[in-house]
């Protein structure tokens, strides 16, 4: 089968290798879809894979073989990779290790995954679509699972207004989630004009462009100077989390979901009066997934205004996606279609 094998730090290159086999209590799955996710991207970038790896992790496709032990599926059934509940002990390693640190331990899970014709995983790992949700949809259920575990961890309340930084794909799927759980009013700030546009779209009352405006300044103006209840931060960028604790209201909530990966400035003098909570999340967790897709069989979670028509690649063309996802771009989601 052909794979995308990660070589060396930014270089992925797609070769043939054999296809993997199902053990007793394996499926095996004919990828569909596979979305490229902002993780991916980071780890191309930081080198924190080891050689020969096949990332991607937000795939779904269609079950083509099964062990003899397994009872839960049968050949043909649709299918997302991640998602099911995993027996005691084989949690992820960052769920069991209470001092786990990501950027220096890394991918510690080096399995065939999600940038292949086909993967293999245990029984329990994988979630069945619903028959309304598409293979394409699927592969986003994880970035779902994410912000659905970020908008449950925060602070926020039926009614609440909310501030969403950054509208890249987690971004605008953040400010569905926040108005599915009761968000009275959303303001999402973002500097590409295609990307506020599908924020619009999406359902958010307003936009800010922070290269033209101060983000801190027109939110709680927004927020008839009071400041969001909470504020969502999904973009990553230096000024971004202290403008978070800046603008949010007193007693407010900043959720950090983005995750920076290089020092970022912070002045606590100026925001500590206000006795706000900071929240983190990382990743999702098998509830989560499950909430997300039902949220996309609900159509609480509008995926296609993500994707336009040139986002969907061939994996031949993963390198070149690679690239230029390293650069600042309106692209806000791609997905290799096999
Ligand atoms: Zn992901």
């Amino acid at each position: 089968m052909k794979a995308a094998i990660y070589k060396s730090k930014q270089s992925l290159v797609v070769e043939e290798i054999p296809t993997p086999e199902p053990e007793p209590d394996e499926i095996q799955i004919k990828i569909s879809h596979s979305a490229i996710c902002g993780t991916d991207v980071h780890v191309y970038l930081y080198d924190i894979a080891p050689p020969n790896t096949v990332l991607g992790h937000e795939f779904a496709g269609e079950i083509s073989k099964i062990g003899s032990d397994v009872t839960r599926f049968k050949v043909g059934d649709r299918v997302i990779g991640m998602g099911g509940n995993p027996p005691p002990g084989k949690e992820s390693p960052l769920r069991k290790q209470e001092q786990f640190n990501y950027r220096l331990e890394g991918i510690t899970n080096s399995r065939t995954r999600g940038y292949a014709e086909y993967t293999v995983c245990k029984e329990w790992e994988p979630l069945k679509l619903p028959d309304n949700v598409s293979t394409l949809e699927g592969a986003l259920a994880e970035p779902c699972a994410v912000v659905t575990r970020a908008v449950r961890l925060s602070q926020q309340r039926l009614g609440d207004t909310v501030a969403v930084l950054g509208a890249g794909p987690i971004g605008l799927l953040c400010l569905q989630a926040a108005k599915a759980a009761g968000a009275n009013k959303v303001i999402v700030s973002e500097p590409s004009e295609a990307r506020r546009t599908i924020a619009l779209e999406l359902g958010a009352d307003a936009v800010v462009d922070p290269t033209t405006q101060d983000p801190v300044e027109r939110i709680i103006e927004l927020t008839d100077g009071n400041g969001p209840h909470v504020v969502y931060e999904c973009a990553a960028a230096k000024p971004s989390l202290q403008s978070a604790l800046d603008m949010v209201r007193k007693k407010g909530n900043v959720m950090l979901v983005a995750l920076a990966w290089e020092d970022v400035p912070l002045l606590p003098v100026d925001w500590a009066g206000k006795e706000i909570q900071l929240n983190t999340t990382f990743g999702s967790e098998p509830y989560d997934f499950k909430v997300a897709v039902d949220l996309i069989a609900t159509k609480k979670f509008l995926l296609e205004p993500l994707l336009s028509e040139t986002d969907t690649i061939k994996l031949e063309d993963i390198q070149k996606a690679f690239e230029s996802l390293i650069k600042p771009s309106n692209q806000i989601q791609m997905v290799i279609k096999f």
